[in-house]
């Protein structure tokens, strides 16, 4: 038997990739980046394929992982987690630098950016897991890095709003979505389908 619960324990991180498709940077939220090895410098990035920076980043093999900050507030997390870039800009409005290899990264509400090179890409189904080799790291403050656990105690809205009408709950990131909830719905932070929703009162 397998329960979500057991699952829900392993640690995962809060980062935004950005990427540039050739025409516009754009950035997503990930929560898996770990390192590989050692020597040389790799690390390995899972990311969902509804993700626009998931075709992006197989195509053009380039990226910042930037870490987001215990400071980062959920603005930031719903910017670059919440809308596609397929549809949006979510530099507009949101200034940022860009790094060595020519792509944004945040240099406010981050840890550290860490710029990389994919070097292989395998299919799992619904995600595509990167191997990349690092090519640029930088420390961006002193603020110690956001887990994903500290996000879900901290950072994301409080579900238990008092608002009219019919709610429903990611219960894996809180996500509140309004109005009647279709069978297919996906959670537009973290891709978990209607099953991982529940309503609230
Ligand atoms: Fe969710």
């Amino acid at each position: 038997m397998i329960h979500n619960e057991a699952l829900f324990t392993l640690s995962y991180g809060v980062y935004v990739l950005t990427t540039n498709d050739g025409k516009r940077d754009n950035g997503a939220i990930v929560n898996t980046v770990q390192m590989l090895t050692e020597t040389p410098k790799r690390v390995t990035i899972f990311v969902n394929k509804s993700n626009y920076t998931e075709e992006t980043l197989r195509k053009t093999g380039c990226a910042n992982v930037c870490v987001l900050s215990e400071q980062a507030p959920f603005s930031v997390i719903e910017r670059f987690g919440f809308y596609s870039g397929r549809e949006k800009d979510k530099f507009e409005s949101f200034p940022c630098p860009t790094a060595e290899n020519g792509l944004k990264y945040l240099d406010k509400y981050a840890s550290a950016v860490i710029g990389v090179k994919v070097t292989d890409a395998y299919d799992y189904g619904t995600h595509t897991l990167f191997v990349a080799e690092v090519t640029d790291a930088n420390v961006i403050s002193e603020d110690p890095p956001m887990t994903y656990a500290h996000y879900l105690a901290n950072v994301k809205p409080n579900p238990k709003v008092s608002v009219k009408g019919e709610k429903w709950v990611c219960k894996i990131c809180g996500y509140v979505h309004e109005g009647e909830l279709p069978s297919d719905f996906i959670c537009p932070l973290c891709k978990h389908p209607a099953e991982d929703f529940e309503r609230l009162e």
